[in-house]
């Protein structure tokens, strides 16, 4: 089986007069090194079913196939995704069987708009503009992933893997540790991409963890580092003093949750923000 090269995706894109936008963030890996890369880094199984958001013209999809029990490509350029089982055809015929399209929004996709059996793990080079809130859509609605291998921007990639106390730990690594334990998986250079992007890349790898025992809901607890993070600076006395009613009532869940006041929301780890909301008054 041939993966694209620099040549095929450029005829690709020509004859489907596709022109890569920046707002649904398409940049098109050229380079087979680099999708073997990421599906030899996301240690698939052959019974696999692998959830690909973004295929595009089918550089890692045609990677994965030959990988796995099922791909279902999730792609909202609808060029791309009536093109995209074509492209298998032609390069796989024998494994065009194994591909399902979801013409589709990755935001907005729900377990019912996915026919076939449950994916068990989500491998993508995704829209870099909406990374983060599609991996945490992803893992939400999906209780069925166990794995997660993704192509992101680098800064985001340290975002995701950041530990409590780094310069980058935040939002997105709070909500990430909810799901998953997340580490970073290596650096991809800008040169594999057609066009080429104004930001490095980085591989993240997640497994999925049980969730932190709290009688908050998600919902809850996300809503106390949401409310932690729009104040960074703050001590989490000061800055969760809206979400508790008042400074006095955050200090009370703080306490209650063996948190000092004192401390600001990036030293704290998942865990302590899931204690924290269930002792909200
Ligand atoms: N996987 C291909 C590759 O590696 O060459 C393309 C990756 S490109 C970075 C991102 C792809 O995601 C594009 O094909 C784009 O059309 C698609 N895309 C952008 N936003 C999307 C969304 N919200 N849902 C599904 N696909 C999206």
């Amino acid at each position: 089986m041939s993966l694209l090269g620099p040549a095929e995706i450029r005829r690709l894109a020509e004859r489907l007069a596709v022109r890569p936008t920046k707002r649904l963030g398409q940049n098109f890996v050229i380079d087979g090194g680099t999708v073997r890369r990421i599906v030899r880094v996301a240690e698939l199984r052959p019974d696999d079913v692998v959830i690909e958001i973004g295929p595009g013209l089918g550089s890692l999809t045609l990677a994965l196939l030959p990988e796995v029990r099922g791909v279902v490509a999730v792609e909202i350029d609808p060029v791309l995704a009536a093109q995209l089982p074509l492209t298998v055809a032609e390069h796989a015929p024998e494994l065009a069987g194994r591909l399902t399209v979801v013409p589709a929004d990755a935001l907005r996709v729900l377990p019912g708009d996915l026919p076939g059996e449950r994916p068990t793990a989500l491998v993508a080079n995704l829209p870099y503009n909406v990374s983060v809130p599609v991996v945490l859509h992803l893992l939400e609605t999906l209780p069925s992933l166990r794995r997660v291998l993704v192509m992101v921007q680098a800064e985001v990639a340290d975002r995701l893997a950041a530990a409590p106390g780094s310069k980058t730990y935040g939002i997105p690594s709070l909500k990430a540790a909810w799901y998953a334990d997340v580490r970073r998986a290596g650096p991809v250079g800008r040169t594999v991409f057609w066009p080429v992007p104004n930001v490095d890349s980085g591989l993240v790898a997640m497994t999925r963890r049980k969730p932190p025992v709290t009688r908050a809901s998600r919902e809850e607890v996300f809503a106390a580092v949401d409310a932690a993070f729009a104040q960074r600076r703050k001590t989490l006395r000061a800055a969760l003093a809206s979400w508790a009613g008042t400074a006095a009532a955050a200090e009370h869940a703080l306490r209650a949750a063996g948190v000092d006041p004192v401390k600001r929301g990036e030293q704290l780890t998942i865990d302590d923000f899931a204690r924290i909301a269930e002792n909200r008054m």
